[in-house]
């Protein structure tokens, strides 16, 4: 997906072209910001969308033919993993040739899968609860040739569709959404097993293939539905889970309903972290090995219950699209919490500063933590001296630097001696603080919520090593707004390696695999909006196409969000300067800039804007 370039900036490499040179992320970028789309952006890769459907597709359509399976695939993309027009549009574009359709868990989902053209055998499968005027739309557009699956939920909303149906005078396309007994672990264990929100157990499946007999619509049960969860861990869960679906499968078929679709849901994962393990943000296995291993499931169950292999459905939507976009922000400022030199010895310095300093003459491996104590010691001294003022704001900055500089040449000699771990964390806690340009609550929500770990890296100067260590802050006024669990090399780290950044030129990172859920989850914070977003294709000679640029959202936009209304604002600021005017406050050419400067920054970008 991305590698690094002779000059060190990330490059992104094209999908289907090896011999292309990668493009350089930055050069994007810069190019991006020559057109006015500043950073943070959110950049979508086209190519990489069509290679996450292709993936899928061609994955599953391989396994059936490895195996001797004698039904189909017919892929499903869950809107609600990316509800945006052009990335929805794009997924139907790029899906036409597999027949992959579209799953709405509700009726604003159904309405956008009804207005795309689909291809003729594609599937849209409609998830979640529904109402009758959800069902009354689902039944009447199958009258457009859409091959709409209404997925019953409940036994209740059997009894919807029953008397929906009999009042349209039309046959529905049905399914049935089955709660496995099965329980997957990860993140998202709660939506699998008996207590999972959705679906039907046992006893509650018989009731309503009895209704649906008695109401003489069984002949329309077409799917069985079974959803595990998102992001999968185990593979072998998903063995499990696959079997026991085949079981309710067998039986229904025996019970004489005529399913002819296994709808396996969402679930397959993606390796975050690239450690290829079980755990929350990793998964053990490939595309290609959890299509293996369904098909492989089901054509064995199926043959053993002698039974035709039906048409396979999943609504993976992580999968597919989570590698499609980065997040791109600059970095605004440092902190340095690591200092090179402290200030010189001056005759009336208080003995503790010179006690810090002495410090650095008995730094050495065996004795660091001793150090680390002595130095938190005298700091801890000189604070409690300026708070009682026997010490002057001079004597406690002095003294804040060369604390800094003594442990920034303690965790010199730490990182050369393999230090233990619990000194390390210690001095973890003086990583440098690096200011990004971006809202963590906006953008990248699931690492506020679920602890997520995305692949976080620096787009330029990867031919340097990096002389600091820092974790990531955004612009939000919250301490929550950061970026402190990275996944390097060796496993997962408290801050980030970066190198020092310099005022000329423009530090940028990436944030990876922020396709799937980030975009709509993501909340005003602060009135920080969405971000400008930038759609660009990968072109065979190495350079890109910008195919489409959608601005973030302005201030006036975000504040229309919570109800004020822009032009309201403005009269009311005007009030306040017509007032200070009449009051001989202000002159009548302040009024002017005043008024220019309030509405400028009604149009402008909520992010900090470099010019
Ligand atoms: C969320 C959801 C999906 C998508 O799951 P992924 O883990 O993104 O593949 C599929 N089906 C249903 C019913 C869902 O609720």
């Amino acid at each position: 997906m991305v590698s690094v370039l002779p000059d060190g900036d990330l490059g992104l490499i094209h999908p289907q072209s090896e011999s292309t040179p990668p493009a350089s992320l930055p050069r994007i970028i810069r190019q991006l910001e020559r057109r006015g789309i500043q950073t943070p952006v959110l950049l979508r890769v086209s190519s990489f969308l069509e290679r996450g459907i292709r993936t899928l597709n061609e994955s599953f359509n391989q396994a059936i033919e490895r195996t001797g399976y004698k039904g189909t695939y017919r892929g499903v993309f869950p809107i609600k993993v990316n509800q945006q027009a052009h990335v929805v549009q794009r997924i139907v574009e790029f899906g036409r040739p597999y027949g992959y359709g579209l799953e709405a868990g509700s009726k604003p989902e159904l309405v956008i899968a009804l207005s795309r053209s689909l291809a003729k055998d594609a599937l849209i499968v409609c998830n979640g609860v529904k109402d009758d005027e959800f069902i009354r739309l689902a039944i009447l557009s199958r009258k457009l040739g859409f091959n709409t699956v209404i997925v019953l939920e409940s036994p209740k909303e059997v009894d919807t569709v029953i008397a929906a149906a009999k009042d349209l005078g039309l046959d529905p396309l049905l399914g049935v959404r089955i709660k496995l007994t099965n329980q997957i672990s990860g993140a998202w264990a709660a939506s699998s097993g008996d207590r999972s929100t959705f679906g039907m157990n046992s006893d509650q499946l018989v009731t309503a293939i009895d209704r649906l007999r008695e109401a003489g619509l069984l002949h329309c049960l077409k799917l069985q539905h079974s959803h595990l969860g998102s992001q999968i861990p185990d593979v072998n869960d998903v063995r499990r889970a696959v079997n026991e679906a085949c079981r309710y499968f067998t039986e229904l078929t025996g019970e004489g309903v005529p399913l002819s679709h296994l709808d396996l849901g969402g679930g397959l994962g993606i390796d975050y972290t690239g450690e290829m393990k079980a755990n929350d943000n990793s998964v053990n296995y490939t595309v290609d090995e959890y299509c293996l291993n369904v098909v492989e499931t089901v054509r064995y169950a199926m043959d053993e219950a002698g039974l035709p292999h039906p048409t396979l459905v999943t609504e993976s939507g992580r999968a597919v699209v989570a590698h499609s976009s980065l997040l791109v922000f600059n970095v605004l400022e440092a902190t340095f919490f690591e200092v090179e030199t402290a200030p010189e010895p001056e005759p009336d310095d208080h003995h503790l500063l010179s006690d810090l300093r002495a410090i650095e003459s008995y730094i050495e491996p065996m004795r660091l933590q001793e150090c680390i104590n002595d130095a938190q010691y005298y700091r801890d001294e000189l604070r409690a001296l300026f708070r009682r003022g026997y010490v002057g704001l001079r004597q406690v900055a002095r003294g804040e630097r060369i604390y800094l500089r003594i442990l920034s040449r303690i965790k010199r000699v730490a990182h050369e001696s393999e230090s233990t771990s619990e000194i390390d964390a210690q001095l973890e806690k003086i990583a440098d603080i690096y200011h990004c340009n971006f809202s963590l609550f906006q953008s990248l929500p699931d690492v506020w919520a679920i602890n997520q770990i995305h692949p976080v890296v620096p787009l330029q100067r990867l031919n340097e090593e990096p002389d600091r260590r820092a974790v990531l802050t955004d612009i939000t006024c919250d301490s929550d707004g950061k970026i402190g669990r990275f996944i390097l090399a060796d496993g997962i780290s408290p801050s980030l390696p970066v190198h020092t950044i310099d005022d000329d030129s423009s530090y940028y990172i990436g944030v990876l695999f922020v396709g799937a859920y980030q975009e709509t989850l993501g909340d005003l914070h602060n009135l920080f909006g969405d971000t400008n977003v930038a759609t660009i294709d990968l072109r065979e000679d190495g350079g890109f196409d910008l195919l489409q640029e959608v601005e973030g959202d302005t201030i006036s936009e975000v504040l229309s969000y919570v109800e004020y209304d822009p032009r309201d604002l403005i009269d009311d600021f005007r009030k306040l300067v017509e007032t200070a005017i009449s009051e001989d406050r202000l002159s009548v050419s302040d009024r002017k800039t005043l008024i220019a400067a309030y509405r400028d920054s009604m149009n402008g970008y909520t992010y900090y804007e470099s010019h």
